[in-house]
């Protein structure tokens, strides 16, 4: 049967590695909200140069586009193929949402994974992030630094900064995530839905704890 799964927490805590795990394990199609702006901001979409301001910010960018976003994508995926959706819901009004596009569908959320991170963790984490911009592939300066300085292993390219990785916006992005997307999580909790996973050791041993409990 198709796993439907939600990864939920704060920006930096993780979502965005062990969606890869989670996706590679249960063959599941991994929808990144942050992903797919990022990808219309760079294209110079409409969606994308009204949604570049909110990201820039810190902000979250409206319900009603990101909810379009999703729901015109759930529509394309077929019934027997489970999803990982990442970075939504982040918003009641979004949970609700989701709700509604899956059922359309005869589908609906199986689990959602809470990975609670403290925020100074996430400013650490996120200030030293750097990506490549050719295949997204993640590295810190400190925890986790490519072979060669500012290079990465696997294309060779120049690693960026995320734009909204400075310590400005990241408090702004961890305002938002307390104030709107928090309430999210007593959403899932009354469905009984979640599973928290704390700050553990390694993203390999995260990835065990999380495989554990859905199998
Ligand atoms: P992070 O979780 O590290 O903040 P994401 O890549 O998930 O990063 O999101 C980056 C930005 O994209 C957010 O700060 C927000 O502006 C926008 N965004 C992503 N997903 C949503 C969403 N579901 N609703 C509103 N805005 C979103």
């Amino acid at each position: 049967m198709a796993l439907n799964l939600v990864i939920f927490g704060p920006p930096g805590a993780g979502k965005g590695t062990q969606s890869e795990a989670l996706r590679d394990k249960y063959n599941l199609e991994h929808l990144s909200t942050g992903d797919m702006l990022r990808e219309a901001v760079k294209n110079g979409t409409e969606t994308g140069l009204l949604a570049k301001q909110y990201m820039e910010g810190g902000k979250l960018v409206p319900d009603e586009v990101v909810i379009k976003i999703i729901s015109d994508k759930v529509a394309t995926i077929a019934a027997d193929r489970g999803t990982l959706f990442d970075g939504f819901p982040r918003t009641l009004d979004q949970a609700a949402a989701l709700d509604k596009a899956l059922e359309g569908n005869g589908r609906k959320i199986d689990a959602v994974v809470f990975l609670n991170v403290p925020d100074e963790e996430v400013v650490t984490r996120l200030c030293g992030r750097r990506m490549c911009p050719a295949c997204n592939a993640i590295y810190h300066v400190t925890g986790k630094p490519p072979k060669k300085e500012g290079v990465c292993d696997n294309e060779g390219a120049a690693l960026i900064q995320r734009a909204d990785d400075n310590e400005t916006v990241i408090r702004q992005r961890l305002d938002t995530y307390h104030s709107q997307t928090q309430p999210v999580i007593d959403y899932y909790g009354k469905k009984n839905l979640l599973k928290e996973v704390g700050l553990t050791g390694s993203p390999q041993e995260t990835s065990r704890k999380i495989f554990e409990y859905l199998d």
